[in-house]
């Protein structure tokens, strides 16, 4: 049934960039129905200008139905955390129960605190790390790999709001990074993903896993601090031409919500 929904409507992929001064300022990311593109493309725009872009990109494809890959999306679990050195002691607890070894854990941490772009600034995408030997494998390390193409079936997204809502996670950015990593998960060859926001107001972040989930770490970072970024982690010696084929350019739907956990972990 939900196969059927998919293939009977076109989807398009609209992406949003606005920036001021070469600066990335914010950006945004669906994959929805004919029907909503209109819609989503001006709330895109409305968002844009809270952030007074010098410039500001919306760029609209057509997908091919065909081509779109479903799955779900990742089980939310809080993690009760009240500083930056706890929260980060449990993502590094995290990523090496994921299978990432402790030594690249620890320095991909130390990465995006420092500013994992060559000139020491934020990625525009994530890191790409060998989760044995650490070795960055993505071929642009300013660039990073960006997962994109990627949201939830249309008739799930007021659910899934209104779960988030219910444990006051209704951010748009808990929403977009769940999504996220639901396609991050799925993708051939990666066994974890760790992010956190470049945005100083924002200190949140999480580790995700196919066995655990999402865990959302509400202290990564101390208020004010600029960095953030991601890093995904693939097996080693992985074909990784397919893993960065899948996140770039395959469309992904997620067509089943997951639990969606309270503070004390539930
Ligand atoms: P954000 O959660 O949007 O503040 O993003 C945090 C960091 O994740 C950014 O600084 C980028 O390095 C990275 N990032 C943002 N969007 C993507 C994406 N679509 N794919 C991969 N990495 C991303």
């Amino acid at each position: 049934m939900i196969i059927f929904a998919v293939m009977e409507s076109r989807y398009y992929s609209i992406r949003m960039h606005a920036g001021r001064d070469g600066n990335h300022l914010s950006g945004a990311e669906r994959l929805v129905p004919q029907e909503e593109v209109e819609t989503v493309a001006m709330a895109m725009l409305q968002r844009a200008g809270e952030y007074d872009p010098s410039s500001l990109k919306i760029s609209v494809d057509e997908v091919d139905s065909d081509d779109i890959v479903s799955g779900a999306l990742p089980n939310l679990t809080q993690v009760p955390v009240s500083d930056v050195r706890t929260g980060r002691e449990k993502a590094i607890q995290a990523l090496l129960a994921a299978g990432v070894t402790a030594d690249v854990a620890v320095s991909a941490i130390e990465t995006i605190a420092k500013g994992a772009s060559p000139d020491g600034g934020n990625m525009r995408g994530a890191m790409l790390i060998d989760a044995g030997t650490g070795a960055r494998l993505e071929p642009d390390q300013a660039r990073g790999i960006r997962a994109t193409r990627m949201d939830i079936l249309p008739e799930l997204f007021p659910r899934l709001e209104q779960e988030l809502e219910k444990k006051d996670l209704a951010h748009h950015r808990t929403r977009e990074a769940l999504i996220l990593a639901a396609k991050v998960l799925a993708a051939p060859g990666i066994i974890a993903e760790l992010c956190w926001s470049d945005d100083p107001q924002y200190t949140a972040g999480y580790v995700a896993a196919p066995g655990f989930g999402y865990l959302r770490i509400p202290h990564m970072k101390e208020v004010g601090d600029p960095h953030g970024g991601r890093a995904f982690f693939c097996m080693p010696g992985f074909n990784l031409e397919s893993s960065i084929r899948f996140l770039e350019e395959t469309p992904f739907l997620a067509d089943r919500i997951g639990l969606i956990g309270d503070k004390s972990g539930g």
